[in-house]
Order: structure tokens, then sequence, then C-alpha cells
């Protein structure tokens, strides 16, 4: 399929200096996430789903099912990293994650209702994140 760009045809949704500003935003974020999780974010969906259980991140990872082939899968990085069983250390912390698994397929099949949603409520959400102060040292 070919693409054709024209520019300025229309009456913008946000305007052009508030897109290339939340590009930026978003290219800031991947670097900061890639650096402090180690994880590159290379999926469309990584850093996009929290986990319910301890708030943290879900990751792309690869499962291997019982007849040895690889499954797309998420999981968050707390239960990646340090076990899918949450419990007590000796210094009184918490680590691991009870948290479940989720098949690559079920998270592309809720997409686009999660999508419709974030469509119904755009102007709040656009408005909320307009408020959000490191748009505004962006913008300024
Ligand atoms: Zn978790």
């Amino acid at each position: 399929m070919e693409f054709v760009t024209i520019r300025d045809h229309h009456e913008p949704i946000i305007s052009r200096e508030i897109f290339e500003a939340t590009q930026r935003e978003i290219e800031r974020r991947h670097e900061l996430y890639a650096a402090k999780n180690g994880f590159a974010n290379r999926y469309a969906m990584s850093g996009k789903i929290i986990c319910g259980e301890c708030g943290s991140t879900f990751v792309h990872i690869q499962r291997t099912v019982g007849n040895g082939s690889p499954v797309d899968a998420w999981r968050c990085i707390r239960r990646q990293r340090e076990g899918g069983k949450k419990r007590a250390i000796g210094n009184g912390d918490e680590v691991g994650c009870n948290c479940c698994n989720l098949h690559d397929r079920d998270v592309r099949d809720i997409l686009p209702y999660v999508v419709a949603q974030v469509m119904e409520d755009r102007e709040s959400l656009l408005q909320r994140f307009l408020r959000c102060p490191c748009m505004y040292s962006l913008l300024l």
C-alpha cells in the first residue's frame, strides 16, 4: 500500500507545535525508559501496560509452551526480574509479583476496545495531558 501525504490540508486536531512537542516527549521517555529499565521499548505496547498488582510496566517476552514453540507474551518487569511469586525478603521489603502473563494475541484483541474508549474521551484526555507539568516545560 502506498501512502500520499498532503501537508496542511485541513484543520488539525492538535497544533503542529503540540504534535512536535509530543513527539519529542515520546522520544525522551523512550530513552529514559530504556536507560532505567534496560528494555528497548521496541514494541507498540511497550511501557503502555501497567501491572495492577505492583504498578510496574509490562515488557514483551517470548515464552516456550509445552511443544517447545515460542509464544509472544507480556509480563510486568517486577515479575520478569524477581519472579512470579511475591514474597518478603530479609529487610522487610517484598520482591516478585503475582500478576499473570498476558498473551500477545489477547493484548492485540483488546487494543481496539481500549483505543475506542480513549477516542470517546479524547478531549478530556488531551486536556489532562496538556495540564501535565512536563508539557509546559516542552511548550515554553
Ligand atoms: Zn507486577
